[in-house]
């Protein structure tokens, strides 16, 4: 079934508040939706959620836009993927990565889009395009973005109050604001998982060691990218006070054998947007598969079709055993949380995604499966000029 057209447009979705982590200074809501249409007339979705200031350890990658993530689809990424079958990933992924180099989030959006598509043609679901599920549910973990300490504990405990099992808790900028918090947390929420994002913000090795010790002390469980460079990363993760999780450090398959190499990481990060795709973001997690190395799929708080794709990727990846932060996407008023997974007051799907005992279930119908409610989408389209 040949590709026939491709398009892309910004849109908006309204945040239930302010998210924010250490560098990031816009809050997050805005995404780039493709629409990719095949020949007989069936539809793909697709989603980037680019953030210009974020990006790959001591900022060497990523600074994406709307704005460029649209030139850069409907300019250089369409016309190559245009025409091809929509069954051959690998074959787009080549042709995408000969037209340009980088721009993994413009890319990420047309690879997702392809998948729902390709997998709508067969009626399978995503996850039996990538070998099948070996979970039928995926462990969520909720962001508790940088806020005050009275306000993030109020957050972390809401979302314990609604089931949800693990956290991620935004930190770097003041190592004793995080440890108290982490205290704080535990000591109300003693089975939780706890893992401190510290968004490379312990700067140096030394520094990062003496912060891991203190947050294991406090009742962290993990501590996701503590420092920037890969020397750093390495004395910190040998150090074992803690797991560390490679974030920032881990965008493909290349920084996936790096850490390996260096000794830098406990864990992986999985972004499909970091890896360009399920084609590269499956790499990653092959290599820790066969290092015995657990992974996460986390993202930046996607949109429905975001989310249905890291679900679906997660379904299939032996080694995505650890939570993520996958929001729980819902429309509005049908959000089964009052604060875990609760993002956005609004998505743009038809039904809110179910949920059980700290997991998003599995998602069985063709493509993503979600079904897309294009009102809504219509709702949130975003005008840039
Ligand atoms: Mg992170």
């Amino acid at each position: 079934m040949k590709i026939t057209a491709l398009d892309a447009f910004p849109i908006r979705l309204p945040a239930r508040r302010d998210f924010k982590w250490a560098g990031l200074r816009e809050n997050l809501g805005g995404f780039v939706v493709v629409r990719l249409e095949t020949e007989d007339g069936i539809v793909g979705w697709g989603e980037a959620t680019p953030l210009p200031d974020w990006g790959g350890a001591a900022g060497r990658r990523g600074g994406e836009t709307q704005a460029t993530v649209l030139t850069m689809i409907r300019d250089v990424l369409a016309p190559v993927v245009i025409g091809l079958d929509v069954s051959q990933t690998t074959q787009a992924r080549l042709a995408m990565d000969r037209a340009a180099i980088g721009n993994s989030y413009a890319k990420v959006a047309i690879d997702i889009a392809l998948h729902d598509a390709w997998g709508k043609t067969l009626g399978q679901p995503i996850h039996r395009l990538l070998g099948g599920q070996v979970r039928d549910r995926v462990a969520w973990a909720h962001m508790v973005g940088l806020m005050s300490e009275t306000e993030a504990l109020d957050e972390a405990l809401g979302a314990v109050a609604d089931g949800c099992t693990a956290l991620q808790i935004k930190g770097g900028l003041d190592v004793d604001r995080d440890v108290r918090l982490i205290a704080a947390i535990r000591s109300e929420a003693p089975d939780v998982f706890l893992r401190l994002d510290a968004n490379q913000g312990y700067r140096a090795a030394r520094a990062g060691i003496d912060a891991m010790r203190r947050l294991r002390d406090a009742g962290a469980d993990a501590c996701e990218q503590p420092v920037a460079d890969m020397r750093s990363m390495a004395a910190v993760t040998q150090s074992g006070a803690l797991p560390v999780i490679a974030d920032e450090s881990c965008w493909d398959a290349v920084d996936a054998m790096d850490l390996v190499a260096h000794g830098a990481a406990d864990w992986f990060s999985i972004y499909l947007a970091k890896a360009g795709g399920f084609v590269g973001a499956s790499k990653v997690a092959a290599i820790a598969e066969t290092m015995n190395i657990r992974c996460d799929v986390n993202g930046s708080i996607e949109s429905a079709i975001g989310t249905a794709a890291n679900v679906q990727f997660s379904l299939a990846m032996p080694a995505v055993s650890l939570p993520g932060v996958y929001p729980v996407s819902a429309p509005a008023g049908q959000h089964p949380c009052k604060i875990a997974g609760h993002y956005y007051t609004d998505d743009i799907l038809t039904e809110p995604m179910a949920v059980e005992a700290g997991h998003i279930l599995s998602l069985d119908a063709p493509g993503l499966g979600i079904e897309i409610d294009e009102a809504r989408l219509a709702r949130y389209r975003q005008d840039l000029a």
